[in-house]
């Protein structure tokens, strides 16, 4: 499989260090607020990935944070807690408002058929972790103490900038109009590891450290998070665009100088949702999610429809005009599916289920071409073979692209059919009658289709099956 890596700026085969196996981190959600359709994006699209590497015998471990301390309002070193100001905006606590959006988090989850991952952990559940990794950061001369903070001294490393050759005069780290410098630190690109000390002293959760009572800086957390489930190497790292500077860079630089080895050589990052106004954020207050999307109609898994049929290298416009494109296409493939013929008992032809399902690997292997793989769904239901190999081939292929594609069609047949208000003893006897169909005992189907036809209905073989209708 090919897939595009930002530490490399290339389309790279994907390898793994132990054959079969894929230690993969995600960055989490920060949960001071619902997760705007933005942030789902990224999660659709790692989902994919996931379920993609595991329906191609990897087996995977997927560990994700949950930020319940530590990011600022600023990705620099400055702002309020984004926690803090969640508590305050609602008058709840700190651990209120992670567990409240936590549960939400993984409410949107469900009904965008994102599975969880193996290991989620919340970050305020591993502050000896982070502890113990920057005191050996101190220990190894990575980290130094100012002003009271812990910051990473990133002037000892051979090369800070790894995702591409920033300037440092254009990112000058947590200077931004209206904030000073932070004066404590020895290079601009320093960051910190522990506050003890900061401008915004009113933090409600706290730890005793040994550089006295504080709390963690955001990307300590998942260098930590990630070493303490996969350990020391990881084959791939994923999350948004935004997370490569200072996000990933920094995590990268942590790691590293902990460890003393490479970390991760694969960089898996979606790019942004944007309306016509810019990205979506949650800072912006004012944002989209999936119970708006639901209050005014839409099925979660349009949405979800609507992420996998652009690709995730390149921003995506958000509109609910292309949403109710989205919405017809997904209407229009749940109607084919239910027409197939469930009942249909012919062998699946091995010959067009391996045609077919190559066309959806071909597609995922060339960087994860989610539109494409989409498009093979349509070249199923056109192609000639039996409805035994179409349905085996969506069952098979909807493992990955998770549309409920299935259970959609069943629920439409059974609206339909209650819709035509059949009665038990005509559906009784209509199932009969295909049994006897089945058996060859053509006599008995004609008999059974006179009594159906006695009691006002009439029934019709078409290719999608067998048809019941009022006279
Ligand atoms: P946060 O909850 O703010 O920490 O963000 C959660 C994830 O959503 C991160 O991986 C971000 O990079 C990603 N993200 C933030 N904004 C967007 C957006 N507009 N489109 C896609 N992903 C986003
Ligand atoms: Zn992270």
């Amino acid at each position: 499989m090919k897939l595009y890596n930002t530490l490399t700026h290339s389309r790279d085969e994907f390898v793994t260090r132990e054959e079969g196996k894929v230690r993969m981190y995600t960055c989490g959600p920060t949960v001071y607020h619902y997760a705007h359709i933005g942030n789902l994006r990224t999660y659709i699209m790692e989902d994919v990935l996931e379920k993609y590497l595991r329906f191609s015998g990897y087996d995977v471990t997927r560990v994700m944070n949950i930020t319940d301390v530590g990011h600022l309002t600023s990705d620099g070193d400055t702002g309020d807690d984004k926690m803090l100001k969640g508590a305050k905006r609602e008058h709840k606590t700190v651990l209120e408002i992670a567990d409240y959006y936590t549960k939400a988090f993984f409410d949107d989850c469900r009904k965008l058929n994102i599975k969880k991952p193996d290991i989620v952990q919340p970050a305020t559940g591993c502050i000896g972790d982070f502890i113990k990794v920057i005191s050996a950061l101190v220990d190894k001369g990575y980290a130094y103490l100012a002003g009271g903070n812990v910051y990473f001294d990133t002037s000892k490393l051979g090369k800070y900038y790894v995702f591409g050759d920033f300037s440092e005069e254009d990112l000058e780290v947590g200077v931004r109009d209206g904030v000073e410098a932070d004066s404590n630190k020895r290079n601009k690109a320093d960051f910190v590891l522990w506050f003890t000390k900061s401008k915004f002293d009113d933090q409600e959760l706290k730890w005793d450290s040994p550089w006295g009572v504080g709390y963690p800086g955001w990307h300590i957390e998942c260098s930590c998070i990630s070493m303490k489930y996969n350990g020391e190497y990881l084959d791939l790292h994923c999350g948004g665009i935004d997370n490569v500077f200072p996000h990933h860079t920094n995590e990268i630089a942590q790691s590293e100088a902990y460890l003393g080895h490479e970390w991760c050589p694969q960089w898996f990052h979606v790019h942004h949702l944007v309306t016509n106004d810019g990205k979506m954020s949650k800072s912006k207050g004012e944002f989209l999610t999936v119970s708006l999307l639901e209050e005014k109609g839409y099925d979660p898994l349009v949405y979800r429809l609507f992420c996998l049929n652009s690709h995730y290298l390149k921003s995506l416009v958000f509109s609910f005009d292309t949403l109710d494109n989205t919405a017809a296409a997904y209407k229009s493939l749940v109607t084919k599916i239910s027409r197939l013929d469930t009942d249909d008992k012919t062998p699946v032809d091995a010959a067009a289920f391996d045609r077919l399902k190559k066309a959806f690997t071909d597609a995922m292997d060339n960087d994860l071409n989610t539109s494409q793989a989409v498009t093979v769904l349509f070249d199923i239901l056109k192609d000639t073979t039996s409805d035994s190999t179409k349905l085996a081939l969506i069952t098979e292929l909807d493992k990955v692209l998770s549309l409920g594609l299935i259970e959609a069609a069943a629920k439409l047949r059974s609206a339909n059919a209650a819709a035509d208000d059949i009665p038990a003893e005509v559906a009784e006897l209509v199932e009969q009658r295909k049994a006897a169909r089945k058996a060859k005992d053509f006599a008995l189907a004609d008999s059974l289709r006179d009594k159906i036809s006695e009691m006002g209905y009439i029934i019709e073989e078409t290719r999608q099956g067998t048809k019941v209708t009022k006279k």
